[in-house]
């Protein structure tokens, strides 16, 4: 067989092995899709209160322990109970609206914004550190420079007087064994004072020197912080509003918390929408639609929050 025909032998027998493949697929029965459950929610819709709930989800990353989160959620439920005076959601462990800690990209965000504000922190502390250094430094500098000019000023008095001194005996006045004696000494102790009056003057140079380097390093820290924090308030302070947490008719799911007040305020608000209740307009109630003026400190429910929940409880 001459290689065009081997070739062509291939194809066919690829084109027939497509043909059958495709006449057997077009002959098989199509898989019917399995009956499903009924959802739960309707299930959960007709759960009297107090309503059952219990752990879902749980993730580690959220730096709180199992007991710490359902305590914290405990004391959230309690809120709307000790307002209605009665037992509104109960702990089951197989309760069955689920109370749940999903990690992802809200929580994940909060955390690296969290590292970030600590790293700023440091690095505008040892900002702090070295401005003050600088100030100390700069401070000793002035008194050590004070004291070199009135050095210089002393030494340029005792040359003046020994060189008019000279002049003197130059001139023929004075000339006795103590005068040339004098003058000698003089001479010695001048030199003396003026290889220190050097020594200073170098001193003093190099402080200066490294007083005018740590300066320029300030400034160079200080632009590239300020360029930090702006960099910080524009991607993290300035994106901060999405939700916290859901109901969703079958459970509620946290999503962001950073202290546990944060997330207490989220749980009882939460539970508010698992009551029935709907988001209210004062900014420092639990029902309004996103944390703003409540005192997280101290939550309490405002008067709208309690129309909120009279009108539900009819
Ligand atoms: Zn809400």
């Amino acid at each position: 067989m001459s290689r065009r025909k081997i070739l062509s032998y291939i194809l066919l027998c690829l084109s027939l092995g497509l043909a059958v493949k495709l006449y057997y697929d077009s002959t098989r029965q199509p898989e019917l899709p399995m009956p499903q459950a009924s959802p739960e929610v309707e299930e959960i819709a007709i759960e009297p209160f107090p309503k059952g709930y219990s752990l879902g989800t749980f993730d580690e990353r959220f730096g709180i322990s199992k007991d710490r989160f359902l305590q914290i959620v405990d004391q959230a439920k309690r809120i709307w109970e000790n307002a209605a005076g009665k037992e509104l959601f109960h702990y089951r462990k197989d309760g069955l609206m689920s109370v749940n800690l999903v990690f992802d990209w809200r929580q994940e965000a909060l955390l690296k914004a969290k590292e970030q504000r600590a790293r700023l922190d440091e690095n505008g502390s040892s900002f702090d550190m070295l401005k003050s250094d600088y100030e100390r430094k700069s401070t000793s500098v002035g008194r050590e420079q004070s004291t070199y000019e009135e050095s210089g000023q002393a030494y340029n008095t005792h040359l003046n007087e020994y060189n008019s001194r000279v002049t003197r005996w130059n001139n023929g006045e004075n000339h006795t064994e103590a005068e040339a004696q004098f003058l000698e000494n003089r001479k010695k102790e001048l030199d003396q004072e003026a290889a220190v009056l050097e020594q200073k003057r170098v001193s003093l140079k190099t402080t200066i020197d490294e007083l005018n380097a740590l300066g320029e390093r300030i400034s160079a820290l200080a632009k590239k912080y300020n360029l930090e924090v702006e960099k910080f308030n524009g991607t993290y302070v300035n994106q901060r509003e999405f939700e916290k947490g859901v109901y969703n008719g079958r459970s509620i799911d946290i999503y962001e918390f950073d202290k546990e007040e944060d997330l207490k305020v989220a749980l009882v608000h939460e539970f508010g929408h698992a009551l029935g209740l709907e988001h209210v307009d004062n900014p420092r109630s639990i029902m309004y639609r996103k944390l703003a003026a409540q005192d997280i400190n101290d939550i309490h429910l405002t008067s709208e929050d309690l129309t909120e929940l009279l009108s539900k409880q009819k």
